[in-house]
């Protein structure tokens, strides 16, 4: 048996990026970057205006107020989208729109709210002043053509996906989604439109790992259900150097037909079987050809506990991430909480925030890793030392957040 730490140092040893491919701007979201990206041309592309309004010479409204308002002939309107003509000489004025070019010879914007028409649009009366640049939006202000505008790493949010459109990164160049392969093994499996009959039980992990697999940014196959013996689960298995990455629940305890184990050592090879955890120690990991092997326990919990703590970091290197786990953070216990002092104990849990803003952690729900309801309720998972039996209410451990992605604070 080994510890939660070496397990996780020895699955993602030897774990390397995934190629690349160029894909199309949206589905960009949550991928990461594999170059940098240049900007083809300068953002603002020209001076704008920030404002409705009018393109002035600030030098002829320096004394404009309500009191005193400054009269401007207004030569042109400009709309978003539309060059300006003509240019704005000492005593005039251009009707301008959010986003237009600011016309020559005019250097601020007096927003349309301090202004009023006369001679049916004429003339501009001005009711106040502006310095120079004041409501124009310079040209590059945002970007310069040839600046890098995002690095190679970094990883594409809805803001970064706006970013790339601006400058003209149609197709961007990311890390490929790992292609995980999912195998269900039990002779007790009925697939979910069915009414289990006697000793059956739906298939959940199937669905479950999917999930997962799907919120980690990775692209799952479910290859089917093996039943618990060595011709059908060697099948199933036998095909994962299709695919970057397999995950199998079940099959990997110590019962009569529990086969997974040996077929993975027949196929490929084992790494470990047993990690100093509840719920769920055995994990089991290895390689079948080049592919990393995770056999997750079969009870449902365990799987997606399992899922939690190695696959999903593992999927994240793949895809190029570094930042690879949940946030942590501490949080006071609400409640006592015991626990046998043997392993590690990931204990279901809804973490909130009290009155005074600090972390108060409650258990979710029983705890027995055959039941989904509480992992359902939790948003975090406490961490509970080994060597360690009974917590106190009040006491402050270490809760891994299940509702933040990686960076979130
Ligand atoms: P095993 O390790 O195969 O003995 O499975 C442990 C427990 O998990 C048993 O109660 C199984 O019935 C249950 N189990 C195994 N696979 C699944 C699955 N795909 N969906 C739901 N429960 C499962
Ligand atoms: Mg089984």
């Amino acid at each position: 048996m080994i510890s939660v730490e070496e397990a996780r140092e020895r699955v993602l040893a030897g774990i390397g990026r995934l190629k690349t491919e160029r894909v199309g701007l949206v589905e960009a979201l949550g991928r990461v970057l594999a170059e940098d990206v240049v900007s083809d041309i300068d953002v603002a592309p020209f001076d704008n205006s920030a404002m409705d309004g009018y393109a002035v010479r600030a030098a002829d409204v320096a004394s404009a107020s309500e009191d005193a308002p400054v009269r401007l002939k207004v030569v042109e309107h400009v709309p978003a989208g539309v060059f300006p003509t003509r240019p704005v000489g000492p005593g005039e004025a251009t009707r301008i729109m959010t986003g237009a070019p600011i016309p020559e010879g005019a250097d601020a914007v007096v927003m349309v709210e301090r202004t009023r028409e006369e001679d049916g649009g004429a003339v501009a009366v001005i009711m106040a002043a502006v310095k120079p640049g004041e409501n124009v939006r310079r040209k590059g202000e945002d970007v310069r053509a040839g600046e890098v505008v995002l690095r190679a790493g970094e990883v594409v949010g809805p803001a970064a996906v706006g970013l790339l459109a601006s400058v003209g990164c149609a197709e961007p160049l990311v890390y490929r989604k790992p292609r995980v392969a999912i195998v269900a093994t039990g002779d007790e499996l009925v697939d979910v439109t069915q009414k289990p009959g006697p000793g059956k039980i739906r298939n959940s992990n199937s669905y479950s790992l999917s999930a997962q697999v799907l919120a980690a940014g990775a692209e799952p196959h479910v290859l089917g259900v093996a039943r618990d013996d060595v011709a059908s689960t060697e099948a199933l298995l036998a095909r994962a150097p299709e695919f970057d990455l397999m995950v199998t629940t079940g099959g990997v305890s110590m019962g009569d037909y529990d086969v997974v184990k040996g077929v993975l050592e027949r196929l490929g090879e084992m790494d470990f079987w047993k990690v100093a955890m509840r719920p769920g120690a055995p994990q089991t990991h290895g390689r079948i050809g080049s592919t990393p092997f995770f056999g997750l326990p079969g009870n449902p919990t365990s799987t997606m506990v399992g899922f939690e703590l190695f696959v999903r970091p593992v999927l994240r290197k793949m895809a190029g991430h570094t930042a690879l786990d949940r946030p942590r953070h501490p949080v006071t216990l609400a409640h006592d909480v015991k626990k046998r002092p043997d392993r590690r104990y990931f204990l279901r849990a809804r973490v909130e925030r009290d009155g005074s803003g600090e972390y108060v952690a409650r258990l979710s729900g029983a705890q027995s890793s055959a039941m989904l309801t509480s992992m359902h309720r939790a948003n975090a998972l406490l961490v509970l030392p080994e060597g360690e039996s009974h917590f106190a209410a009040g006491s402050v451990v270490e809760c891994i957040r299940l509702d933040m992605e990686e960076g979130t604070p």
